[in-house]
């Protein structure tokens, strides 16, 4: 080996550092430099962050430093954004905020999976994943957080919400964090007065007909036993379709209500490999047998975002640590045989095993083709992990922390890290609450689609009135927050909801110095303070006597989402309209059309041929045939609207037709002409 050769990783787990050690270990300094990038200067051991959760280990111990564990490779905590196969080089952020480039002759790519919990609707705003240290540290304290919510809490529904903990995914991790979380809860209860054992229930949910689909039909059982005989509640064969901040929903809109929802499903790819243009089997590289990326002769992948063939059983490698790890070696030794001119080797590796916990000191366990469960499994699963901690000081911390556990309680202190409040999203679905009346007063929220309608209870009965409705591009909560009183009344969302919540302290920050910010909240708050109604109560008597069905139109004229731009504007302007719904082959609306937003799409030189649905208002504010007259009147004069659609609901939007404001106020007015001659 002549010239000193750069050897590039990317990815600091399980596969890139065994990688590294390896190279590190076979290759004389002054024949190659080993650069490591990684996003975080430590390792994360990843099989052990349940364990975190459940308060049974200390964070610290599963993150291991990189520097420390790989002496002679020279560390780099930076994010590789982009990587160049035909010059042969990667960009990566800098930690001082700059782009840099760095050429290679051999580059391995190991930057394991990243989690997506896009996939269902709400899971990003409500879930927690479990995937780094933090996301098991800040699980932990949130389970904490609920017990303590609990013990101060008079109202049996809301303790029993709060000591609800619902776990998606059946696999290992989810297996693993809810025998841990049920463990944690049980074990701690007695420390809490007002917590009954009864109260508490962990839900482990999961699509298939049986948890741990890695393991044998026997173990799963008996695992699936066990959970349940710890009171963990196991719901098999129910795909969750999306999340609130009361719980998880499936199809047909059943629910498990919970304080806590954790994700551990909805693996996705690190985004730099999301954009590498090299042949992909959902989304993990393809690679050679001797893991090589096809096509390349110098660009290797390993670990979970690889996609490699086992020669032992010729079937894809498995996502797991004891994978990556092997084939991180392998493909050290690959690259040395490059080196060397000799021929490299297939990947091949006969599994050892699989170990999973799943809590009151039980495991599952198949190891070298013998099946093991409960305590034994258990002492196995922890002696693994324990001789696998890549250093001898991380093996004593966590070895002191079993050994804690033995003699002590899991330890309940949740140290708050006071960090500065975000703005953050939300999502909830028909019908939930996003806040109560009588709620204290945390948050300003603005709706980015759906609507919400604005919900007064007037008595002891709890008899309700809906003062408004509000839609995209609305705020609320505004008041309370100004005041610095309890919520004077309850938001519910009538379709899908999406929110952006902005806490106190920011909407205090930006509503003190942001002096036009203040002048529309003052307006807002003008607006909305009392009802309209207590200023035209003769007016509300005479809509209240009447359905919406009194004022409802039947839309005559009609425009179609694919209809062209030429088309909308010879519509509106021939048949002289002030504006046009917009409405599918199902009758379903779809948008409206004002002579404003035709004047805006004229402005932004529209082509002829643009279909509607291009520059039509797709999220208007609409009203259901449910909806009291009152209502829709409030509606159209808080957005300043002249007509407003009617659907049948918010959900399935067939339209029934519209009201305008113009006929509204005649009727009130020929009503009101009707009492002055009468009482002559
Ligand atoms: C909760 C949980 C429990 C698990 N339990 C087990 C178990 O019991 N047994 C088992 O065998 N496996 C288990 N696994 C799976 C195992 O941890 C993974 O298979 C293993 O970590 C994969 O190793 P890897 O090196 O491919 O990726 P990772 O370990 O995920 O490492 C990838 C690294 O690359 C870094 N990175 C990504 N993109 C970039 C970039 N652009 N620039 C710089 N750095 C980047 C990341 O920050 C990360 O540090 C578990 C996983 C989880 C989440």
């Amino acid at each position: 080996m002549a010239e000193k050769k750069k050897i590039i990783i990317i990815g600091g787990g399980f596969a890139g550092v065994k990688c590294a050690k390896t190279l590190r270990d076979k290759l004389k300094k002054d024949d190659a430099d080993v650069i490591l990038f990684n996003s975080e200067n430590y390792m994360v051991f990843q099989p052990l962050l349940a364990e975190v959760v459940g308060a049974s280990i200390s964070p610290e111990p599963v993150a291991v430093p990189l520097r420390q564990m790989l002496p002679g490779v020279y560390c780099r905590t930076e994010d590789v954004v982009n990587i160049n196969l035909d010059n042969k080089s990667v960009e990566y952020f800098s930690g001082d905020g700059h782009k840099g480039q760095m050429y290679f002759d051999h580059l391995v790519i190991a930057s394991g999976s990243a989690v997506n919990l896009g996939q269902i609707p709400g899971m990003a705003d409500h879930a927690f994943p479990l995937k780094t240290v933090g996301d098991a540290v800040a699980l932990r304290y949130h389970v904490m957080e609920q017990l303590e919510n609990a013990e101060i809490c008079d109202d049996p529904e809301l303790r029993k919400w709060y000591l609800s903990f619902v776990i998606v995914g059946g696999g290992f991790s989810g297996v693993e964090v809810a025998g841990e979380i049920n463990d944690l809860v049980h074990d701690t209860h007695k420390f809490y007065r007002n917590i009954k054992h009864d109260e508490i229930t962990v839900t482990l949910i999961h699509s298939r007909d049986q948890i741990l689909p890695e393991v044998s039909s026997k173990l799963r059982d008996f695992a699936r036993k066990k959970m349940e005989e710890a009171g963990i509640n196991v719901v098999l064969n129910r795909r969750v379709s999306y999340v609130t901040q009361e719980g998880v929903g499936f199809e047909g809109n059943t629910t498990v209500d919970g304080a806590t929802i954790v994700c551990t499903v909805g693996n996705t790819t690190a985004p730099v490999i999301n954009r590498l243009e090299v042949p992909k089997e959902r989304g993990r590289i393809i690679t050679e047998p001797d893991m090589r990326v096809s096509g390349y002769d110098n660009i290797w992948a390993i670990g979970d975002c690889a996609n490699i063939i086992n020669d032992y059983d010729k079937n894809p490698s498995p996502p797991t640590g004891q994978f990556a790890e092997r084939q991180g070696r392998q493909a050290a030794q690959n690259i040395v045989r490059v080196l060397k001119g000799d021929e490299t080797k297939p990947f091949g590796f006969k599994p050892l095993g699989q170990l999973c916990a799943i809590g009151g000191h039980n495991a599952v366990a198949e190891f070298l083709g013998v099946h093991i469960s409960g305590f034994i499994a258990w002492f196995l699963w922890r002696s693994v992990y324990l001789f696998k901690l890549p250093t001898f000081s991380h093996k004593v911390k966590v070895g002191f922390d079993w050994a804690w556990e033995i003699f002590y309680s899991r330890d309940l202190a949740h140290p708050k890290s006071d960090e500065t409040e975000r703005i953050s999203k939300a999502h909830f679905q028909p019908g939930d609450y996003v806040f109560r009346q009588g709620d204290p007063s945390t948050n300003f929220y603005i709706i980015e689609a759906g609507e919400v309608e604005v919900v007064r209870e007037t008595d002891k009965n709890s008899e309700e009135t809906i003062l408004a409705i509000l839609g995209p591009g609305d705020f609320f909560g505004e008041i309370a927050l100004l005041d610095n009183r309890n919520r004077t009344s309850s938001i519910r969302a009538r379709s899908n909801l999406e929110v952006t919540i902005i806490g106190k302290k920011v909407f205090e920050q930006i509503s003190g110095t942001l002096r036009p910010f203040r002048q529309f909240l003052a307006d807002a708050v003008q607006r909305r303070s009392g009802s309209m109604w207590q200023k035209l109560p003769i007016v509300y008597s005479i809509l209240r006597r009447e359905p919406l069905s009194v004022f409802l139109k039947r839309v005559e004229i009609k425009l179609d989402p694919a209809d062209s731009f030429e088309y909308a504007v010879k519509t509106i302007s021939e048949k002289e309209l002030d504006f046009c719904c917009v409405i599918d082959e199902a009758n379903k609306l779809k948008g409206v059309l004002t002579r404003t937003d035709i004047f805006r799409a004229v402005e932004s030189a529209t082509e002829p041929h643009t279909k509607v649905s291009e520059f039509m208002n797709n999220e208007p504010i609409m009203v259901t045939v449910d909806d009291s007259s009152p209502i829709v009147a409030a509606t159209m004069r808080d957005h300043n609207l002249k007509w407003v659609p009617v659907v049948d609901n918010i959900d399935n939007m067939y339209v029934k037709g519209y009201v305008r404001r113009d006929e509204m106020i005649n009727y009130v007015l020929n009503e009101l002409h009707g009492k002055e001659d009468e009482s002559l």
